[in-house]
């Protein structure tokens, strides 16, 4: 079976990561090499993404309303809600699954304080539209790369648009890591607060936690494995194709941490081949487009002009999802329902019709760099064939 998701780190990566010295020399390093790449002044790690906009948004300290897609990871309002903002909601559009600045603007109210620019799957928004308005309201724009490091926007990565940014290295992600989490910023301002924050922080130091962790995921996704955890986890937990999921209210034990010095060093050892990971995953969704692209049933990401994204999947609208995730099962192949709810349904907000249309529709096909090119012709095909047997 082909896995939605497969860890970017090799085997041989954990077991350097352990080395006490590489350990002890990671952060460093990592902070370094990350700022270098995108050309940043300040870098900060954190256990997650969340822990990062968790912490943006205390050391900016302008309690309001945080506007974001409706579409989007239930962490992100949960961590605007544990700051002590208040999540509001924007659709989406439903070509780009991203927010639009016609939906900004109108959504748009005084007590908007900060507004999330979010890059969902990867794909960057369209930066030329949206930031303008932002930026003549002043408002404080926090770009949301979790999941998009290494995408580019008009030859810029992204990350470095916005007032701070924040990238993930959860298992899913670009590069992947038990967990851990970067924030970018270039203002002096904001780092000198940021400084304060991660003063108190801690960091779990041991390493036996975040190695167990990540070999545990390494080991999920091998070919021995994985079909038979897949059928259970089935079994057990069903297909959740569409759901509402409840916010966690409460800010969970040890939310707020330091990247652990293993992840850093795991990491750290993954940058290095950052372009060749990127340049897998654009090759795989080229491999997708090329198959898919005149068969409309199945709709293709639409992407902004001058972008190229970092492609952690490649999302498609299948009108009924459930039948095409069926179907590419009995083929061997699993297809991820990340974001199979809207955040605002959580939230008991309405109105945002893109949003839960993109829940109920939207599935992943994989990307991960070592997914063969025959591998990604054998998925293309799948939903193809798909399409033209099935679909009218
Ligand atoms: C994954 C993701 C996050 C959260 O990152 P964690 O490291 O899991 O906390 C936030 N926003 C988006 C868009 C994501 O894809």
């Amino acid at each position: 079976m082909i896995p939605r998701y497969k860890p970017t780190f090799a085997y041989a990566d954990l077991f350097k990561s352990l080395s006490r010295k590489g350990r002890r020399e990671a952060g460093p390093q990592l902070v370094s090499g990350l700022a270098a790449i995108h050309n940043v002044k300040h870098v900060f790690l954190t256990k997650s993404g969340r822990a990062g906009i968790f912490a943006i948004l205390k050391a900016l300290d302008r309690p309001g309303k945080a506007l974001m897609a409706a579409y989007n990871c239930i962490v992100v309002p949960e961590a605007v809600r544990y700051a002590g903002y208040e999540p509001a909601f924007l659709d989406i559009d439903r070509l780009s699954l991203n927010v639009t600045a016609p939906m900004i603007e109108g959504a748009f109210t005084p007590e908007t304080t900060v507004v999330f620019v979010t890059h969902l799957f990867g794909v960057p928004c369209d930066l030329d539209a949206v930031l303008p308005f932002l930026r003549r309201r002043g408002v404080f724009i926090l770009e949301d790369a979790a999941a998009a490091m290494g995408a580019e926007y008009d030859h810029r990565l992204v990350g470095t648009f916005g007032d701070a940014a924040v990238i993930s290295f959860q298992y899913t992600k670009v590069i992947s890591a038990s967990s851990g989490g970067a924030i970018l910023t270039n203002s002096d301002e904001l780092a000198g607060r940021l400084e304060r924050i991660f003063h108190e922080a801690r960091a779990s130091r041991r390493a036996i936690g975040p190695f167990l962790r990540s070999t545990a995921w390494k080991t999920l996704f091998r070919p021995a494995v994985y079909p038979t955890l897949r059928r259970a986890d089935r079994l057990i937990r069903g297909d959740r194709m569409y759901e509402t999921v409840a916010p966690l209210l409460e800010e969970p034990p040890n939310y707020f941490e330091k990247c652990a010095p293993f992840d850093c060093a795991l990491i750290a050892s993954q940058l290095r081949n950052l372009e060749g990971n990127l340049r897998r995953r654009r090759h795989i969704a080229e491999i997708y487009r090329e198959i898919l692209k005149d068969h409309p049933a199945l709709q293709i990401p639409g992407i902004p002009d001058k972008s190229s994204p970092a492609w952690i999947q490649f999302p498609l609208v299948a009108p009924h999802k459930a039948g095409f995730y069926g179907f590419m099962q009995r083929n061997g192949i699993d297809l991820s329902w990340t974001y199979r709810y809207s955040c605002a349904e959580g939230f008991h907000q309405d109105g945002f019709p893109n949003a839960r249309r993109a829940a109920e529709t939207v599935l992943g096909l994989p990307t991960y760099p070592s997914l063969t090119d025959g591998e990604a012709e054998r998925v293309g095909s799948a939903a193809r064939r798909y399409a033209e047997t099935r679909l009218p």
